[in-house]
C-alpha cells in the first residue's frame, strides 16, 4: 500500500534527496505467538477483534531502539477518536526529527496502547476507515510538504490554504476564455502589486464565506484588517 504512494511525486523526490526517510514495518513481525497473530477478542464480548498490546509495544520499543528515536519524539496512533489533522498539527510534527505512526486494523486498539504507548491520537476526520494506512499516508504527506526544501520554490507551501490561516485565492490557468468563462482581467494585467492585493482580498473573502472560524482578527496585519472591513462593508451593502 505504501510503496506506490511514497515512491512517486513530491514524497518520492524528498526521499531520493534524503530530506525525509520512511521505514515501513509489518506488525506481524513483532508477534510472539506461533501463528503471528496480532489481534484477539474483546473482553466483555462484542463483535470484531482488537489489536493486541504485545506486538504493538514490541514494535514501538524495537523501532525506537533500532533507529535511536528519543523519548520526546511523537508516537502517533491513527484513530477516529483523535484530534483532527490540521495544518497546525502538521506544522507542529514537522519540527520533530523523527516519529512513529501506528496503523490500526480490525475494531481498533487495546486501550492500553492508547493510554501507555501513544503520545498523540490523530484522526483524518469524523468517519471510520478500515485501517490506519490511509491516515498515516495523509499524516506523512502533510508533514513532509512543510519540511524545508521538500517543495521546490515554484510550489512553495506559502500560498497554500491554511498557511496564513486563509484559504487559497482562486487560481486560473490557460485558456483565457473557456467556453465563454473568462479569467479575471487583473491576473492578465502584469501588475504584480495589484495581483497580490487581489489575491489577498479573494483569499480573505473565500475564508470569510466558507471558514470564518480560521480567521483570528487579532492576528491580521493592518492591510488584512482593512481588506476584512472592506469585504464586510461590501457584504452589508449587498444585503441592503
Ligand atoms: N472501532 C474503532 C474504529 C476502528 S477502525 C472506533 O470506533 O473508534 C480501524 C482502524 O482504522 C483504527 O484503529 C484506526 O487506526 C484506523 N482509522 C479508522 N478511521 C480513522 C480515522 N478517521 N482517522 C484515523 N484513523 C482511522
Amino acid at each position: 500500500m505504501f510503496s506506490e504512494i511514497f515512491s512517486d511525486g513530491i514524497i518520492g523526490r524528498a526521499i531520493n534527496e534524503n530530506l525525509i526517510d520512511i521505514h515501513i514495518h509489518n506488525i506481524r513481525d513483532f508477534s510472539n505467538d506461533k501463528h503471528l497473530s496480532v489481534d484477539d477478542f474483546p473482553y466483555g464480548g462484542g463483535p470484531g477483534m482488537l489489536m493486541k498490546p504485545e506486538p504493538v509495544f514490541n514494535a514501538v520499543n524495537k523501532i525506537k531502539n533500532d533507529y535511536q528515536i528519543g523519548n520526546t519524539s511523537p508516537i502517533i496512533l491513527t484513530s477516529p477518536q483523535g484530534d483532527k489533522l490540521t495544518h497546525n498539527i502538521a506544522l507542529h510534527f514537522s519540527e520533530f526529527d523523527e516519529m512513529i505512526i501506528i496503523c490500526g486494523r480490525y475494531e481498533g486498539f487495546d486501550e492500553r496502547i492508547r493510554q501507555n504507548l501513544a503520545t498523540h491520537e490523530i484522526s483524518l476526520g469524523d468517519f471510520v476507515l478500515s485501517g490506519g494506512e490511509i491516515p498515516a499516508m495523509a499524516i506523512v504527506d502533510s508533514i513532509s510538504r512543510l519540511i524545508p526544501n521538500v517543495l521546490g520554490s515554484d510550489e512553495s507551501a506559502r500560498n497554500d490554504s491554511f498557511y496564513e490561516n486563509f484559504l487559497q485565492f482562486p487560481q486560473y490557468t490557460r485558456p483565457e476564455n473557456f467556453q465563454g468563462m473568462t479569467v479575471p482581467k487583473i491576473l492578465l494585467s502584469g501588475n504584480h502589486q495589484d495581483i497580490e492585493k487581489w489575491r489577498k482580498t479573494e483569499s480573505i473573502r473565500k475564508t470569510l464565506e466558507r471558514r470564518p472560524d480560521l480567521i483570528n482578527f487579532n492576528q491580521l496585519n493592518e492591510e488584512e484588517k482593512e481588506i476584512y472591513y472592506q469585504i464586510l462593508d461590501e457584504n452589508s451593502k449587498e444585503l441592503e
